[in-house]
This record gives structure tokens, C-alpha cells and sequence, in this order.
């Protein structure tokens, strides 16, 4: 685990020259430059194999290369790409007939699609305008996306301030803190904003609690309960949506990241007629929201997780996950959070950047969503095999990382 790193990585430098010579810097210098992938590995393009253990950020649902998503696209490329919103198709159809359905979602409820999830958020803000209201209620620590709406949501202080003026209207409460919602959430809330789990702020469950009073506080207040499933759902915890395991019916759910499986697709769902109903003919809209290439993505990621039982899967592996980690017995490991496959691995030290490097190295993709939180949300194809790879791994990353900060 401690040896250093190959050095001979001569397409991978060149690239990244050229990669800082020609894209804006918002990211920073890029880790790899990956090639190909199959299932949850991924090869760099000078060879080096690696076990995705981020999927993309939680994008990659089916993992790299699954047949069902390549021959989807691949059959709807040679159809249709595109037909813009003056006409629809049958997987746009079809991917929001769906949606509706495993979301269990009231007979009136409706999809709106658009291409990512600062999108659907956006979305979710209009339709939240719509009730007359202006303010909206979010979380510290909550993330929402980056254009300029959603960014008013977002809670990440570095993330914002350099482009306040945002949004009015928007405050944050404290992370699972009923009281302080009680005493924001009233007659000028059009809607409270929640993640069940709070994805970038460290895979942080907000809690049944949390959650249920966020349901009872919006209905008396006439506000709308926005929850943001763009990273918890599509089977990402072991159920098609998070909310379904708190027993918490939304008013609007926003959608993206892991619903097409790679393919950038975002969405908008409306529960019930009342709801659906704020947002009329013209009110909205979106250029290639929709197109028939991302639905049928959407459609072969859907019908993927039925078919192969992901949802069980999903489950069992996290759960076998969290107990492997949990068993070693380690001190330097303070817990695992999350569910499903949307795990954290809490850390007694701010290791997690050093881990992250570390594995790297050793052929392991892990995000260090937080100083001293390893975040993992693989493909949900990924095997025991593979996660238990990472498990025994672990105590020798941590000896590196440690060493290193010492
Ligand atoms: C990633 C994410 C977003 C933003 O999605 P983009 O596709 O990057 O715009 C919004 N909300 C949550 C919870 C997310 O995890």
C-alpha cells in the first residue's frame, strides 16, 4: 500500500498538460484519464485498472459498460436523438409513466425532464414560487447544485460567496434540528428543501424524525416538501427512493444523477393534481430535456434494477459492507453512515484526503467527502467481492495516511 506511485504514466501526463492547457480550471487538476470500464472497474489510458468505487458520483448505477444501457443507446441512437418539446416519443413517455410508478406517486402526479440536477432544482424553485411564497427553507451542509438558483440553496459557504447576491428568501437550518424548522417554517414558506441524505455534506442521514416533521410542518403551513433524492435515488439506498424508507410522501421530488446511468437526464416529479397543477403550459421548459436518447437510458437503467434485483442487492451489499468495516475492529474507524450503497466511512483523524491518494495508487477510487469521511457509492452492481477488496485493504491505507500526518 506504501509504495509510491508508478511513474510511467506517459498518456496520462501528456493529457493532463493538454487538459490545464484547455479547460477552465474549475476542478482542478483531474486524479486520472480513464479509458474504458466494465462493471465497477475502469482502466486509465495507460493501462492501470482501478475499482470504481465512486461510480461517477453515484451516476454510474448499472457500472461501466453494462450491456442493457450500451444496447438502449446504442438501438435509440440509430432512431431518435432528439425531437425537441414540440413533439414527444416513447421512451419519454414511457421513463415518466415509470417513474411515477415505483415512486408510488397519486394519480395527477407528473415528470418534468430536464438534463441535471441543478436543473431539477431549479425547477423545484419555480414550482415552489408558484405558490405566491417566496422563502424557502433549507439545511446547513445541505448541496442542491452550482447555477445560480440552486446555489441559494446550497449551503457550502465557499461555494456561495463569491457569487451573493444569490436568491432571496433562502434560509438554512441546522442538520435534523426540528425546533429551529418549527421556528422558520410559516405562512411566507412556499417550500422546505431536504435531502434525505445528505450526499456532499458527508452522507449524513437527515433521520425519520427530521423528516416526518418536516412532512407535518409544511402541510400546516401550506408549503410545498421538496425532497432531493438527485443523489439517494434510483436504488441508490436500497430503495427505489430514499423517502420511501422514512414513510414520508413528498410534494416534489427532484432527480438526476444516477437515472440515467451516465447519460445526463434530470427530473422534476410533481405528487398529486394540486401540486402538478402550479406549473402551466409555458411556464417552464428545457431544450433537450426529455430527448428520447436519455429517456431510453432512463428506461434501461429502471428496468435493470427490476431485472436484476438491485434493490435486494443494493441492501444486502451495503449491509455486508458496513458490518465488514465495522468488524475490523480498527480505532481509527469511527463508524460507517448512510445506506445502502451511499456509505460513509467516519475516521477518528482528517485522514480521508490521504486515504483517497493512497488508494489510488493501489487501484481503489474512493471520494473524501469530508476531512475525515471516505465516501463510497459505487456502481450498484458492485459485488461483496469487490467491496470486501476495499474493506481489506483499508487498515493499510490508514497506516499510510497516518504516517503521513503524523
Ligand atoms: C449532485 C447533486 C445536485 C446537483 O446535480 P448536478 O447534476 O451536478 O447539477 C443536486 N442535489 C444533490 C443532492 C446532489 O447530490
Amino acid at each position: 500500500m506504501s509504495e509510491p506511485a508508478p511513474t510511467a504514466t506517459p498518456h496520462t501526463e501528456a493529457l493532463l498538460g493538454r487538459y490545464e492547457r484547455s479547460l477552465l480550471g474549475v476542478f482542478g487538476r483531474p486524479q486520472l484519464v480513464l479509458e474504458h470500464g466494465e462493471g465497477a472497474w475502469v482502466w486509465d489510458v495507460d493501462g492501470r485498472r482501478y475499482l470504481d468505487l465512486v461510480g461517477g458520483l453515484a451516476v454510474n448505477a448499472l457500472g461501466h459498460n453494462h450491456p442493457a444501457l450500451v444496447a438502449a443507446v446504442s438501438k435509440q441512437a440509430g432512431q431518435l436523438v432528439h425531437v425537441s418539446n414540440f413533439y414527444t416519443s416513447v421512451p419519454q413517455v414511457e421513463l415518466a409513466e415509470r417513474i411515477l410508478r415505483v415512486a408510488g406517486a397519486p394519480d395527477g402526479s407528473a415528470v418534468f425532464f430536464c438534463n441535471s440536477g441543478a436543473e431539477a432544482v431549479e425547477a423545484a424553485v419555480k414550482l415552489a414560487r408558484r405558490t405566491g411564497r417566496t422563502g424557502i427553507v433549507a439545511a446547513e451542509g445541505a448541496f442542491h447544485g452550482r447555477t445560480t438558483g440552486a446555489l441559494a440553496l446550497t449551503h457550502k459557504p465557499q461555494f456561495r460567496e463569491p457569487f451573493e447576491p444569490l436568491l432571496p428568501g433562502v434560509v438554512h437550518v441546522p442538520w435534523g434540528d426540528v425546533d429551529a424548522l418549527r421556528a422558520v417554517v410559516g405562512a411566507g414558506t412556499s417550500a422546505v428543501v431536504l435531502e434525505p441524505i445528505k450526499g456532499e455534506g458527508g452522507v449524513v442521514p437527515a433521520g425519520t424524525d427530521f423528516l416526518r416533521a418536516a412532512r407535518d410542518l409544511t402541510t400546516e403551513a401550506g408549503a410545498l416538501l421538496v425532497l432531493d433524492e438527485i443523489q439517494t435515488g434510483v436504488g441508490r439506498t436500497g430503495s427505489w427512493f430514499a423517502f420511501q424508507q422514512a414513510g414520508v410522501v413528498p410534494d416534489a421530488m427532484t432527480l438526476a444523477k444516477g437515472l440515467g446511468g451516465g447519460l445526463p437526464i434530470g427530473a422534476l416529479v410533481t405528487f398529486g393534481p394540486d401540486v402538478t397543477a402550479l406549473l402551466a403550459a409555458g411556464q417552464h421548459g428545457s431544450t433537450f430535456g426529455g430527448n428520447p436518447l436519455a429517456c431510453a437510458a432512463g428506461l434501461a437503467v429502471l428496468d435493470t434494477i427490476d431485472s436484476e434485483g438491485l434493490l435486494d442487492h443494493v441492501r444486502a451489499v451495503g449491509a455486508h459492507l458496513a458490518r465488514r468495516v465495522l468488524g475490523t475492529g480498527d480505532p481509527r474507524v469511527t463508524g460507517v453512515r448512510g445506506a445502502g450503497l451511499l456509505r460513509a466511512v467516519t475516521l477518528a483523524g482528517e485522514w480521508a484526503p490521504a486515504v483517497a491518494t493512497h488508494a489510488r495508487d493501489a487501484g481503489l477510487i474512493l471520494n473524501p467527502v469530508a476531512p475525515d469521511a471516505i465516501r463510497l457509492a459505487p456502481p450498484l452492481v458492485v459485488t461483496t467481492e469487490q467491496l470486501d477488496l476495499f474493506v481489506d485493504a483499508l487498515p493499510g491505507l490508514l497506516d499510510a495516511a497516518t504516517e503521513e500526518t503524523r
